[in-house]
């Protein structure tokens, strides 16, 4: 890409590299040196600056705040064998990040404000990536609203900042999961398909009564009939019936995720037969009872692919197939890890 953004930077006088230790770092709360920001006034993109990582002060009658027009992505760069630094599939992150800006009445970002915006970001921090197994800096552009009026309307003005944490595995035990069936994630006709803040704050009350009862996390279902699975938790859902890879097929209520698209990809290319459909609880649990489902996991950038144990429904929990009897999800994480990391080639050109 051509470097055509006039980036102003302000260097740090004091980076906390040296004092964080990389082996403890809990999901996105240790931040590299630095930050981007740019803001969007008067119909256009401007002021792109690099600063030190840390506070902005803004009015409290921001309207971000009041009305919630933000909207975020989240992607991962990886340290690759010969030392540099690769971001995978941001192009995908780019087009999405558009695609809820206009759902939220925001406006766009050019290709250039949003590549670039990163790219500065992992050159002034590249230190900060991590080259151990299984370590990454994970990458949040943000865009919020920031007109200081009460009205209720879409802001003029907005703020684009991105933000990178270095993380480390994940930890990868199978998740005992409830599957939902009063509160919902999204509806027809709503936003469930941005990846917008209200999507997040709506599922943090069911999701601590699940966790209540004892559950990691949630399986939603669809609004209408609370017969069909939608995702599991801020991850698409994956299952693998009759030794086919079977997920919900992605409209306005699921996140078309990224890590979700590159594991159909790579199971096609392994010879896996993918079905893309409402997938129903009644075949999900009748699968787990006569040992035709042999897989569940869910999918995202923050836990590649995470393993799912058990299912609760309706007061009844269904243990699945032992982790360890699994073959067809480990071997397509592999592969997925195998080139994000530089170990196998980019046949798909994934690696920016
Ligand atoms: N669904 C939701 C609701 C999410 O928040 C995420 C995480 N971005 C995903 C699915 C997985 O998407 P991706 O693979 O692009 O991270």
């Amino acid at each position: 890409m051509i470097d055509t953004l006039q980036i102003k930077t302000t260097k740090t006088s004091h980076s906390r590299l040296g004092e964080t230790d990389f082996n403890v770092l809990p999901f996105g709360k240790v931040f590299t040196d630095h930050m981007f920001v740019a803001d969007f006034e008067d119909g256009e993109w401007k002021n792109f600056e690099i600063l030190p990582y840390g506070p902005i002060a803004m009015s409290p009658a921001i309207s971000a705040l009041h009305y919630g027009q933000a909207i975020f992505e989240g992607m991962k760069a990886y340290r690759l064998p010969n030392g540099e630094v690769s971001v995978f599939r941001a192009d995908k992150n780019f087009e999405r990040f558009n695609i809820s800006a206009a759902r939220m009445a925001m406006p766009t970002i050019p290709e250039e404000v949003f590549m670039q915006g990163i790219a500065s970001l992992i050159n002034i921090d590249k230190a900060w990536v991590p080259s151990e197994e299984n370590y990454s800096l994970y990458l949040r552009p943000v865009m919020f609203a920031t007109d200081a009026e009460l009205g209720v309307k879409a802001s003029s003005t907005y703020k684009f900042v991105v933000l990178a944490n270095p993380s480390g595995p994940y930890y990868n035990k199978a998740l005992k999961v409830k599957i939902e069936t009063h509160y919902t994630r999204a509806n027809e006709g709503g936003v469930g398909y941005a990846k917008t803040a209200g999507n997040y704050a709506r599922s943090l009350h069911p999701f601590a009564e699940a966790q209540k009862e004892g559950f990691d996390q949630l399986i939603w279902t669809d609004s209408a009939t609370h017969q069909y699975v939608e995702e599991s938790g801020a991850a698409n859902v994956m299952f693998i019936l009759n030794n086919k890879l079977v997920t919900p097929a992605v409209g306005e209520t699921i996140l078309n995720g990224v890590t979700r698209d590159t594991i159909i990809v790579l199971a096609k290319e392994m010879g896996i037969e993918v079905e893309q459909r409402k997938v129903s609880i009644a075949e999900i649990l009748e699968g787990a009872k006569n040992g035709s489902l042999t897989e569940a996991f869910a999918v995202g950038t923050a836990a590649t692919v995470t393993q799912i144990g058990s299912i609760g429904y309706d007061g009844e929990l269904y243990t699945l197939a032992e982790v360890s009897t699994r073959t067809i999800s480990p071997a397509i994480a592999k592969k997925l890890n195998d080139i994000r990391y530089g170990l196998a080639p980019d046949q798909f050109g994934w690696n920016w």
